[in-house]
């Protein structure tokens, strides 16, 4: 049956024994899906979550008990106030978006403190010149770039000191850049300095990609508000779109009214039939996650073991699910993309090609035969095409699926 895969000889004999190589990184990421399952079956016994949660609203969407008691569940979890679970929300940058003109006005300044943001972001924040941006309203941004992957604490605090910063961003996972992602403990560091100094600006964390990585979530360790997207870790597979925001009661209604109307806010917004699978989604996270990483670390430890230059490596503690080859070459990256594309389990027969895709500057290559469209939790591989040529490859619904697309990716550039 591998063979029908065409997998090569090769690659079925290595990934046995790497597998096995692997066995104490797997049992450590196992204990880690332990204590976040722990964490969300609690957080469905507080609110006593019953078959009632299911039912939806529509219309307005007045009185959907399933929906605010999601967000309760959602608040638990990330140790807040309030929170917003909305599919109201398109995509993780549509809820960063939304996060952002909700927290800033005109002449308030933005701060990012691990250089520049997410590419979907260029135009939200006037980076790229955009009629809609903040820029265009009038709010200010600033960024201090990360140093030897580390916060420039230096700098952040001498910027602190000169004038007063309504918001800092910090991105955790490292999107299209070449540095690594932010581990919770540096969050934890950099977020104390910060209040130490100036204990009115918000700290917004962009969380994509790193929710039950670890075991502590960034408002556990002082981040007043966080941001992730649902067609990631937190939607297990199963939400079928949606992001959600956790914070302050505070922040949260600032957010919520920006997303839908002033004096309305949480209020309304009609869940039309995703509550179930909002609580599935949560309830499978911390498992789905787990195999995210199992994937990734086995292909880490795969692709160095071929010669090719991996991050992380297999043993690194890890923030996030991501995992980056870098290729140095641009057709070994479209072969690995198509590669994963091939072993998917939909659209196996499309073959993914580089494509001018909107809110991206450079070309970018798109593997994904997911089941939910634009899905990154399961196992999906993209990278702009540009040097040093980096495959950024994240998800993985099962370990098992998991490592066949990446044993298949992998015959795929040895051909
Ligand atoms: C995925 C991601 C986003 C949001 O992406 P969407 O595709 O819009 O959901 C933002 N920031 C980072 C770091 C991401 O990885």
């Amino acid at each position: 049956m591998l063979d029908e895969l065409k997998i090569d000889e090769s690659v079925i004999k290595l990934s046995k024994d790497m597998e096995h190589k692997l066995q104490p990184v797997f049992k450590e990421i196992d204990e880690v899906c332990e204590y976040n399952s722990l964490k969300v079956l609690n957080a469905f016994h507080k609110y006593q979550i019953a078959e009632v949660h299911f039912n939806m609203t529509t219309g307005y969407g007045y009185g959907d008990i399933g929906r605010d008691t999601i967000e309760r569940v959602y608040a638990d979890i990330f140790h807040t106030e309030d929170s917003l679970v909305r599919g109201q929300f398109i995509s993780g940058s549509h809820a960063l978006t939304v996060t952002l003109f909700a927290l800033l006005r005109p002449n308030d300044t933005l701060l990012s403190i691990t250089g520049k943001p997410y590419d979907t972001l260029d135009e939200v924040i006037g980076i790229v010149p955009n009629d809609s941006s903040l820029q265009s309203f009038g709010v200010k941004y600033e960024q201090i770039d990360l140093i030897n992957d580390d916060f420039d604490y230096e700098r952040i605090e001498n910027r602190l000191k000169e004038s007063f910063i309504k918001v800092i961003e910090i991105q955790r996972s490292k999107g299209y850049s070449t540095r690594k992602s932010v581990g919770i403990d540096k969050v934890e560091k950099v977020v104390k300095l910060i209040k130490k100094i100036s204990p009115n600006t918000i700290v917004m964390i962009d969380n994509c990609y790193c929710e039950f990585v670890g075991t502590k979530e960034p408002t556990e360790v002082g981040a007043d508000i966080a941001v992730g997207s649902l067609i990631k870790n937190l939607g297990g597979g199963i939400a079928p779109n949606g992001a959600y925001v956790v914070g302050s009661e505070k922040l949260i209604k600032l957010v919520a009214e920006r997303l839908t109307v002033p004096g309305e806010g949480k209020e309304v917004g009609p869940s039309m039939g995703m509550n179930r699978q909002l609580l599935q989604g949560l309830f499978m996270a911390p498992s789905v996650v787990a195999s995210s990483l199992k994937t990734a670390v086995f292909a880490s430890l795969m692709l160095e073991e071929l010669g090719y230059e991996v991050e992380p490596k297999y043993n690194d503690k890890r923030a996030d699910i991501v995992q980056n080859i870098i290729f140095n070459n641009p057709q070994k990256l479209i072969k690995y993309c198509q590669g994963i594309q091939a072993a998917s389990p939909v659209d196996s027969n499309a073959l993914p090609e580089p494509w001018d895709m909107p809110g991206y500057t450079d070309q970018v290559i798109m593997a994904a035969g997911a089941f939910t469209q634009g899905s990154s939790i399961e196992l999906s591989c993209d990278g702009p095409l540009r040097p040093p040529y980096i495959a950024y490859m994240q998800g993985g619904l099962t370990y098992e699926y998991g490592k066949l697309g990446v044993m298949k990716a992998i015959s795929n550039i040895k051909d």
